[in-house]
């Protein structure tokens, strides 16, 4: 093979891209990393709470030892899990906890993306990687043939036998250099999150969590004024993500907007007296990839891979949200198959196929799979977001509001309430989700 700068270019530092370099870097292979944010995590975001097994794979199968599980910064280990479903006054949670969240190997944790990231890159940096922070990646350099061949960042070409794409969301270097498809507005949606500080003793009493453990919660119905989309709540150490998810399409046709769904969210009784008297020391916001399975492009080509939400891997089920442990995998896998192809001096898209079959012999693509009608039932499946959420409102007051006319039967006081709906519609209905899901 040609000489090149590097064995692998890295583009972009966050859970995927952290990850490869690392991985290549443990395989003995020269790295560089080009990151755009003045360092890794400066302009990332998630909810968020990341389910660990796949970093536990990494670290199991490279670290040598090295890394310590408590010297990660993780916030909390998630406990609690949390789902709610509000109208624009009530609000009925499910409150599950249970031993088996905790264990190790099922275990997830809240993360914030700042401490998280660099942590991800000195791990990557202590493996050998050479970071360049602060620059974007502006173009993809290729040979006469059309493989690629390394990068452009500010005045600078480099050349490396292998460059993978780990630059997040909306990769533009994959649409633009790789001819990716751009994807469509319903398949896109936008976060905003605010980060509220409380003492540790505040957000154990708040959640009722034993000291050091979380919660994570997730609403739908008027968190985003009936949109689809829905509200997040993370417990960290010292503070508390909030935050929304709606999708694109959805919002711009909506006589509302996503500030102004945060500012009732906010408001609501549900959720007020858990930042009560927190002062907001952060507000950030992102896209997310919604489309799932279907949206995920080709990603392996000559000289070139991508990895983790360039790839568009991330999937939002309404009661879980995960794209970091797919990252995290996804990275992993495009770092092995890169070093294999440099090994066996072929880096054509051929050569890096082992990637593709890594992907799909894994969780990442089978999970994606299972779930790949969930991102459409949801989009057409409107009366989640409204019509549930009213209706679980009555059939709740109508169980628990004692005013001192004489009480009917529970059946009577339900069923006019479910029938209002059509009782074959939200049977239907609720049958074609549990399907998708
Ligand atoms: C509101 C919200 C809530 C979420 N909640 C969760 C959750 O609770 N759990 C979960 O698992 N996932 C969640 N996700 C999804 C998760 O954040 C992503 O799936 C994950 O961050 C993907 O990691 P990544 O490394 O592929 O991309 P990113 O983390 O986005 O990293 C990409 C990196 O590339 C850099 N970069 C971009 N362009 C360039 C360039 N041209 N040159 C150089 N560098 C570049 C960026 O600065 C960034 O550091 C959420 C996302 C959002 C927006």
């Amino acid at each position: 093979m040609e000489e090149r700068d590097f064995d692998v270019i890295v583009v972009g530092s966050g859970c995927a891209g952290a990850i490869a370099a690392y991985v290549a870097a443990k395989k003995g292979k020269s790295v560089l990393v080009v990151e755009r944010g003045e360092y890794a995590g400066a302009k990332n975001m998630t909810g968020g709470r990341i389910y660990a097994h796949s970093l536990k794979a990494v670290f199991d199968k490279y670290g040598e030892g090295e890394i310590e599980w408590d010297e990660i910064p993780f916030e909390r280990k998630v406990t609690h899990e949390r789902i709610a479903m509000m109208d624009a006054t009530s609000n009925m949670t499910i409150d599950f906890t249970s031993e088996q969240l905790g264990e190790m190997g099922k275990d997830s944790y809240t993360v914030l993306r700042g401490p998280f990231d660099q942590w991800l890159a000195e791990q990557a940096e202590n493996a050998g990687c050479e970071y360049i922070c602060g620059i974007a990646v502006e173009e993809l350099l290729k040979d006469e043939s059309g493989a690629v061949i390394g990068i452009k960042a500010g005045e600078d070409e480099i050349t490396a036998h292998v460059v993978i794409i780990a630059e997040g969301v909306n990769s533009l270097l994959a649409e633009r250099c790789l001819g990716a498809p751009r994807p469509k507005r319903n398949e896109m949606a936008v976060g905003i999150k605010e980060v509220f500080e409380l003492s540790p003793e505040q957000i154990e009493d708040r959640f009722l969590c034993p000291e050091g453990e979380g919660a994570a919660m997730l609403f739908v119905g008027d968190a985003t004024h009936g949109e689809v989309g829905g509200g997040f709540l993370y417990t960290n150490k010292d503070s508390i993500s909030l935050g929304l998810v709606a999708t694109i399409e959805n919002m711009s046709k909506a006589n509302t907007t996503i500030y102004q769904c945060l500012d009732d969210f906010k408001k609501h009784p549900a959720v007020a007296p858990i930042i009560r008297g927190a002062e907001m020391v952060e507000h950030s916001g992102h896209m997310v990839s919604e489309g799932g399975y279907n949206m995920i492009p080709k990603y392996t080509y000559d000289g070139a891979l991508i990895a983790g939400d360039a790839a568009m891997l991330c999937m939002n089920l309404g009661y879980m949200v995960r794209g970091m442990d797919l990252a995290v995998a996804s990275g992993q896998f495009a770092a092995e198959a890169a070093c294999d192809a440099i090994d066996a001096e072929d880096v054509s898209e051929a050569g890096l196929a082992s990637y593709k079959q890594k992907m799909d012999n894994s969780f990442v693509i089978k999970d994606l799979a299972t779930f790949s009608k969930w991102p459409s039932t949801m989009e057409h499946w409107g009366r989640m977001f409204t019509d549930y959420p009213k209706m679980v409102s009555e059939i709740f007051n109508a169980m628990f509001v004692v005013d001192g006319e004489p009480a009917l039967p529970l059946k009577k006081r339900m069923m006019p309430i479910v029938k209002q709906r059509g009782l074959f519609k939200l049977a239907s209905e609720v049958r074609g989700a549990l399907k998708a899901l």
